[in-house]
Parts: C-alpha cells; sequence; structure tokens
C-alpha cells in the first residue's frame, strides 16, 4: 500500500509517496505561498494530491502541519500568523471531499516523534520527548507508546516554558519564554550581537568545531539554556530519551554531547541514569514517515 504525505509549512510544502512498511518510494516540495493565504493552499494541496492518486494509486493522503492540530477532525484549532486565515481550517474534510481519498493530520512536531518512534532514532522507545529547534521551539510527548495530545491538541509547548519571568517578549504575548533564548533563531540573533555581524549557523559551528573562544562561550551560553528548559521537562516527564531535531541537528554529536553534558550538572541523578540526548535520525523525513505513521494507527 502507498500513502501520499504532506509536509506543510510557513515557506515550503513537502511531499512524499511512502509505503506502508515506511518506504519513501518519490518525494519533492514545492512554495507554500502563505501570502496568498490558506485556502489557496488547501487548494494547492489538493491539487498535489489528485495529481499523486492519478500517478501512484495511493490509498490515502497523510498530512503533517504547522498549527495545533484536533486530529481526531483534521482541523487546525490554533495557527500563528505565519499562514494568515489557518485558525479553524477543516484540513481534512475539504481534502477528502475535493480528492475522494481518505485524509489524516496530526501536527509537524507530534510527526517528527512519530516519525522517529516508527522509523528514526526513537525506535522502540517507550517514554521519549522530542524537542524541535527553529524559528521557535517545539514539544511531542510519547508516553508509554503512546503520543500525548493533551486536552486542547496543544500538550508539550516546551517554548513557552518560562525561562527569565519579565524578559524578552515572546510571540505568545508573554515574557521570558525559552525559545527566546534557546531556539536555533535565538542562536543566530546572539551571534550577530555579539559578534556585531551576522555569521550563519554552519559557519558559526565551524567556529566552535575550530574552538574559536568567543564562539565557543556563546554557544555554552545557548546550550546551558537549552538545558535549563530540558531539566525541567527530564524532571516532570522521566523520559529515557530527548530527541533533538530541527535542522541544527546536523551538527550531531557536538550538540548532543554539549547537551548531555549541561544536563549531567543540572538532573537528579537517578533521572539522568535512564537518560540519552539523540539527534532526530530521520531529519527532514522524519514528518512525512510521522504523518503515515499516524495515519495507519488511525484507519
Ligand atoms: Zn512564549
Amino acid at each position: 500500500m502507498k500513502i501520499a504525505a504532506f509536509d506543510i509549512g510557513g515557506t515550503n510544502i513537502k511531499w512524499g509517496i511512502v509505503t506502508d512498511g515506511g518506504e519513501i518510494v518519490d518525494k519533492g516540495s514545492f512554495p507554500s505561498r502563505v501570502q496568498d493565504g490558506a485556502d489557496q493552499l488547501i487548494e494547492n494541496v489538493q491539487h498535489k494530491s489528485r495529481q499523486l492518486k492519478e500517478e501512484y494509486s495511493v490509498s490515502g493522503i497523510a498530512i503533517s502541519t504547522a498549527g495545533q492540530v484536533n486530529s481526531d477532525k483534521g482541523e487546525i484549532v490554533h495557527a500563528t500568523g505565519n499562514i494568515p486565515g489557518y485558525t479553524g481550517m477543516k484540513v481534512a474534510a475539504r481534502i477528502e471531499s475535493a480528492v475522494g481519498l481518505p485524509v489524516r493530520v496530526e501536527n509537524d512536531v507530534n510527526c517528527t516523534a512519530l516519525g522517529e518512534a516508527w522509523r528514526g532514532n526513537a525506535r522502540g522507545v517507550k517514554n521519549f520527548f522530542c524537542v524541535t529547534l527553529g524559528t521557535g521551539i517545539g514539544g511531542a510527548l510519547v508516553m508509554e507508546n503512546n503520543l500525548v495530545p493533551g486536552a486542547s491538541w496543544c500538550a508539550g509547548e516546551m517554548g513557552h516554558m518560562p525561562l527569565y519571568p519579565g524578559g524578552l517578549t515572546c510571540t505568545c504575548g508573554n515574557r521570558g519564554c525559552l525559545e527566546q533564548y534557546a531556539s536555533a533563531s535565538a542562536l543566530e540573533r546572539q551571534v550577530e550581537i555579539q559578534k556585531g555581524r551576522f555569521v550563519s549557523l554552519p559557519e558559526f559551528f565551524e567556529e566552535v568545531r575550530n574552538g574559536v573562544a568567543e564562539s565557543v562561550r556563546i554557544f555554552e551560553t545557548w546550550v546551558d539554556h537549552l538545558a535549563c528548559g530540558l531539566q525541567s521537562i527530564v524532571h516532570l516527564l522521566n523520559p529515557s530519551v530527548l530527541i533533538i531535531g530541527g535542522g541544527i541537528s546536523a551538527q550531531g554529536s557536538l550538540l548532543t554531547d554539549a547537551i548531555t553534558e549541561s544536563l549531567s550538572g543540572k538532573v537528579m541523578p537517578n533521572h539522568f541514569s535512564a537518560l540519552h540526548v539523540r539527534i532526530a535520525g530521520k531529519g527532514n523525513e522524519a514528518n512525512l514517515l510521522g504523518a503515515v505513521s499516524h495515519y495507519l494507527d488511525n484507519q
């Protein structure tokens, strides 16, 4: 059986043809063009879905998307301004009626977790927390092999844990949230402020690897902030694995070693003894795989 999977983000929409065994047999992407509005975005997904249905005889459509998702109904219960008009969108119903195939929808960070549980670095792990570092910080929680959605579909919002009460203003309306200090964008901002010029993150991490003192100091402060957030997650949930996702996870063991080292001084011994910090192994394919995993579990 083949499923057409989509990963809807604010910049691009990725698609893949995925087998029920978790193999991606074809994939591609097209721009989200969010300036055209959410209705047009959904029409573009419908158009591509019809094309893929024709070409690959897929049995269904699995969607990973930005925004808080009621995954029972396949509706967006809340979305930020990144995709104007997306809040309230009945994604599953609209695509189902236009394409004539069953559609399942899940939040993108939850899909990262499900993809890693199915085919990545959380395979066989009963209790883990998945963190994605990007513009903000996303979180998804799997306890006893079950994804935890929360009472209104927004459990795991780790980025809005307070780090410095009264600190930097956050997109959520509060001040001092973790993601203002420990997201990938926050690191980029700190590098620019401290160095007085823009440095791309890959370039910055090269400097850290080469031991450039100023860069190492900025990196260590950033890791310390991130680890403060993870410390609370570990004490609260006692996971055996923390999965680190987002583009920055390309830094591999440089990142996981630094986070582990920082956590070793923050987490109580019994919690720490069970804990492993791992990179998301499926990279930007995890969301497509997770969407299909969710589809197969909810047929
Ligand atoms: Zn916030």
